[in-house]
């Protein structure tokens, strides 16, 4: 399955069975795991981010 990587946002690739994830461009090499993981990390840094932004406005 393909998906979006979360680093380098191109197409990474997801086993059929959710075991791991890969991405050929910037080698991303995760389990389905620490994907999840890893996208809630970075979706909490960007929320991070927007609140900062709207506080100091
Ligand atoms: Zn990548």
């Amino acid at each position: 399955m393909k998906i979006i990587c979360p680093d380098c946002k191109k197409t990474a690739h997801l086993e059929d069975d959710f075991s791991f994830v890969r991405c050929s461009y910037c080698s991303l090499d995760l389990t389905y795991g620490e994907y999840v993981k890893y996208i809630a990390y970075k979706d909490a840094r960007y929320s991070d981010i927007l609140s900062d932004y709207k506080n100091n406005r």
